[in-house]
């Protein structure tokens, strides 16, 4: 396992008649959750505010027709993160939520029909690159040492440090150097593999945190790393059993979530957030807010554009914000045996798809597809003899202009025949649930910019200090976490943000 070490909370110092200062955590993503329990953890009475009528975020549960659909998130690595903060609230991550660890991890099927299994295990991982390119086993292990180096430095060195400053950010360039940060993730497989297949196979990792392999810094090869190494895991129950284990951590230390409660504005009196006011037009005061929300809508809808020197609305119009998703959400009234738990289906284009998605902005009549299939892990996600399965696109953001009310089920109908033509036969007159989102939903159900999956675009010029920062350049006491900040998106991602909050925000009792 990794050599992070579990944080031990300060027990709050509880002065007698002393009080007990407020923090407000806008949104329960994964970030909020995490951020929520550290507060508590930290002698805060702690309110988490919700837009929606379910905590999780991205990470939400759709439950229809006797399916359980986990609406975002479903590979889990690094499950330290999340027995810290069973840890810091006191309780044992065990005795709440069974993990599975998945091998293989999943299975790539190139357009062709070729597969590449990717395996728990270094020697697995060996004999399958073999198999496909006999000349490229040497390079991966190269590949795979590299990204080890990239995984202790991008990792557990850069993640859990708040980028404050340019100092900061200087000091670790030495590192960014030594690790050839400049390459992109492609360039960097590619200078190790021949194989496009291989090349792909090591590669497309970043999509998973909203980057294009050919654009974003090779530190994102330290995912790569990540799973192959500590694995994927699969929470049974569904993601969503992460999301109700958090949530309960937060109300067992006596603190609150409340749901159907959208912030409208944070409140702002000399320099400093004081609270919050609702969209019900509801005012709450708190010595420190906590925005879990969209990081750019934070600063474009809830603060006043005048007190705001760095994420001005012209900063944040040019900023690059990551692709968006196409997700559809199916129940089938059969199994299909042998399809695993996770797949991911390519079409014959690569890196000029992603051109059409990130660059273009167009939406392709071609995709490469993400297929997750939690009832090969647990089947109580659907009723007896039936399969639950989302399947995901990545698509452009709101900026292509795509009229999604129209595109939605033309393309939803495309995908469900290239389904059937590859790994579900019969598929359309098997599905007997059906749910989609689209960029559109991101945008008014999530509160994200342009529909953005991810939030900003981890590319070199928006990561670290470039990023907003975990506490905020614009007014005091207000810090954030999730997607949006530093380290950026992801479960590790967002995680690592509530971490960092830990370390500069100030300890409940020194503000009692
Ligand atoms: C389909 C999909 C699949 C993914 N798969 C994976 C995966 O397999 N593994 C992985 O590690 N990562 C995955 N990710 C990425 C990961 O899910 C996200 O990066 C992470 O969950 C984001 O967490 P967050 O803390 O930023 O909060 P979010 O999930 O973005 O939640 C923010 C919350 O704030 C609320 N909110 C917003 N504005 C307001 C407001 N004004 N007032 C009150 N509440 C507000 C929203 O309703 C939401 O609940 C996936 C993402 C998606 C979309």
């Amino acid at each position: 396992m990794s050599s992070l070490t579990l944080d031990r909370p300060r027990p709050p110092v509880v002065r007698p008649g002393a009080r007990v200062p407020h923090a407000i955590v806008i949104g329960s993503g994964f970030g909020g959750l995490a951020a929520a329990i550290r507060l508590g953890a930290r002698g805060y009475r702690v309110t988490v505010l919700e837009k929606l009528d379910q905590p999780g975020g991205r990470g939400s549960v759709f439950r229809q027709d006797g399916f359980t659909f986990d609406a975002g998130p479903t590979i889990v690595t690094l499950p330290q993160l999340f027995e810290e903060l069973w840890a810091l609230a006191g309780r044992k991550f065990s005795d709440d939520i069974t993990l599975k660890q998945l091998d293989p991890l999943y299975q790539i099927r190139f357009d062709d029909g070729e597969t590449f299994t990717e395996s728990n295990g270094i020697e697995a991982m060996r004999r399958e690159v073999g198999r496909l390119s006999p000349g490229d086993v040497e390079g991966y292990e190269r590949f795979l040492e590299k990204s080890k180096a990239i995984y202790e430095v991008g990792f557990e060195k850069l993640s859990n440090v708040p980028f404050h400053s340019l100092t900061s950010m200087a000091k670790v360039l030495p590192d960014f150097v030594r690790l050839q940060s400049w390459r992109t993730v492609h360039g960097l497989a590619a200078s190790y593999v021949k194989d496009p297949r291989i090349r792909t196979a090591l590669s497309f990792h970043p999509l998973f945190i909203g980057g294009n392999p050919f654009a974003v810094t090779s530190i994102y090869c330290l995912i790569t790393y990540l799973q192959n190494t500590f694995g994927v895991w699969f929470p049974m129950g569904g993601t969503g059993a992460l999301v109700k284990g958090l949530a309960g951590l937060i109300e067992a230390q006596g603190n609150t979530i409340r749901y159907d409660a959208e912030v409208a504005a944070i409140t702002v009196e000399g320099g400093a957030a004081t609270g919050v006011r609702l969209v019900s037009g509801e005012t709450i005061a708190a010595d420190i807010v906590v925005s879990n929300a969209d990081a750019a809508w934070t600063y474009r809808h809830l603060l006043p554009a005048e007190v705001r020197r760095r994420w001005t609305d012209r900063k944040l119009g040019k900023a690059r914000y990551s692709m968006s998703l196409f997700v559809w959400y199916f129940g089938t009234k059969r199994q299909y045996r042998g399809v695993p738990h996770h797949s991911i289906l390519l079409g014959p284009r690569y890196k000029e798809l992603l051109r059409d998605i990130f660059d273009r902005k167009v939406l392709a009549p071609d995709f490469s597809l993400y297929l997750h299939h939690p009832t090969a892990t647990d089947p109580s996600l659907a009723p007896p003899g039936c399969d639950a399965f989302y399947v995901l696109s990545p698509v452009p953001h709101l900026g292509s202009g795509v009229d999604w009310a129209h595109a939605a089920e033309p393309y939803r109908r495309a995908i469900s025949d290239f389904l059937a033509r590859t790994v579900l036969p019969g598929l359309e007159e098997n599905v007997v649930s059906s749910r989609i989102i689209t960029p559109l939903d991101f945008h008014t159900r999530y509160r994200s910019v342009l529909g953005a999956a991810f939030g900003f675009e981890p590319v070199f010029t928006q990561s670290a200090w470039f990023r907003p920062h975990n506490r905020s350049e614009e007014v005091d006491r207000l810090y954030l976490v999730g997607a949006g900040t530093h380290p950026g998106a992801g479960l590790p991602g967002v995680l690592s943000s509530a971490r960092v909050l830990d370390s500069i925000v100030p300890h409940g009792a020194d503000l009692a």
